[in-house]
């Protein structure tokens, strides 16, 4: 086992736009850490320069004390799980499991020991002489998983890896690599740009956007003090509602309506009458008719018109349009900047108890 130091790391790809920009992050020994970001961030390219399938243009990979840099992919004892988890068709799954040690000249005996434990452990003991073509998804998943443990490397590295599962067997899949990391301890860097399994899996969570590193920090530390607008936006599900707002003494006018902020507005060194973007999770929202009178006195009371409900069994989304006065829609574009356009939304998603009776056309 081992940490996974970066520091300065770029890549370019020709002379474009930098895929991975000065990215500086330590991964620890036996951290599970988790890359994550939207389409084309260059979480990928990242993964692949750990694991030494693409040269680092710039900067310094370390596992643990080595520089591996100009180090060949095989001698940094990595094991990498991918999204299309190519396992071998025409061998068994006893022999794909057992093909890593297979290479390395392990001997007879110790290969079946090693392969009998790492089944059981994945519980693949029974299909041990099947072929791929005759599993399940997940338990193909569990064999490239195999695969990966049966070797003792340095750090697990996953891109993706049940992208092409369906939900229930993802949300299984999780739990599982989430109980083998913990119990093996071993180093895991994991891409993805699933919501749940970057705030499920990872002791820490690093962001990035456009190739930059925005921030890095435990899933609870993202959702509650992200340090700018897009992680903010990009943490959390559905994502914060951002609306513009004017600052007015202690209260916010919003095209929602007027929020009580009391003291924060001095705290935030923000001016009296300046345009702020103000970001309202969701699910900070609740349903008036639902709270009780002590608790509606604290809150600020809005009215807004639904214009489409979603009951989820859990939750129910409300949809609510509002129209943003054109001056304030004008500041906002400088304010704005780190969000993509989608996310100034002129409508507020908002996240009630399942037991709301608010529906569609209410006003509420
Ligand atoms: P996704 O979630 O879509 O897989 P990603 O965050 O993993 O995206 P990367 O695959 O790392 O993103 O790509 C980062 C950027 O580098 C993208 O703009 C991509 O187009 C570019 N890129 C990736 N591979 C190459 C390549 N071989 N040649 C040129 N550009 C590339």
């Amino acid at each position: 086992m081992a940490a996974i130091t970066m520091k300065n790391i770029v890549k370019r790809y020709g002379d474009g736009f930098p895929a991975v920009n000065e990215v500086s992050l330590d991964v620890r020994d036996g951290e599970f850490m988790i890359l994550v970001g939207p389409s084309g961030c260059g979480k990928s390219t990242l993964l692949r320069m750990i694991v030494g399938l693409e040269d680092i243009t710039a900067g310094e990979m370390r596992i643990g004390e080595e520089v591996v840099n100009k180090i060949a992919p095989r001698q940094r004892n990595l094991s990498m799980v991918f999204q299309n988890y190519a396992l071998y068709p025409h061998l068994t799954v006893y022999e794909n499991i057992a093909f890593p040690l297979r290479l390395a000249k392990v001997s007879g005996d110790e290969i079946d020991r090693r392969v009998r434990d790492t089944a059981e452990l994945l519980e693949l003991t029974e299909h041990l002489q099947r072929k791929p073509a005759n599993l399940s998804g997940g338990q193909r998943q569990r064999v490239a998983m195999g695969r990966a443990i049966i070797r003792q490397a340095n750090a697990f590295l996953f891109d993706e890896p049940l992208s092409n599962l369906d939900a229930k067997l993802r949300g299984q899949m999780r739990t599982e690599i989430s109980r083998l990391q913990r119990r093996l301890g071993v180093t895991t860097v994991y891409v993805t740009h699933d919501q749940t399994e970057a705030m499920t899996l990872g002791d820490r969570v690093a962001v990035l956007r456009k190739g930059v590193l925005q921030q890095v920090g435990s899933p609870r530390e993202l959702y509650e003090e992200p340090v700018n607008l897009f992680v903010a936006g990009f943490i959390g599900s559905p994502s914060m509602n951002f609306l513009p707002a004017s600052v007015d003494g202690t209260s916010l006018d919003t095209p929602l309506g007027r929020f009580e902020i009391g003291d924060a507005r001095k705290a935030a060194a923000i001016g009296d009458r300046e345009v702020v973007l103000v970001g309202i999770r969701p699910e900070h929202f609740e349903d008036a008719a639902l709270v009780g009178p002590d608790k509606r006195a604290h809150g600020s009371v809005v009215r807004a018109r639904v214009d489409v409900t979603e009951w989820l069994g859990n939750e129910l989304y409300a949809y609510v349009p509002y129209e943003a006065p054109a001056d304030l829609a004008a500041q906002l574009r400088d304010l704005s900047r780190e969000l993509d356009s989608d996310q100034l939304r002129t409508q507020a998603v908002v996240a009630l108890d399942a037991a709301s009776r608010i529906t569609a056309g209410d006003g509420a």
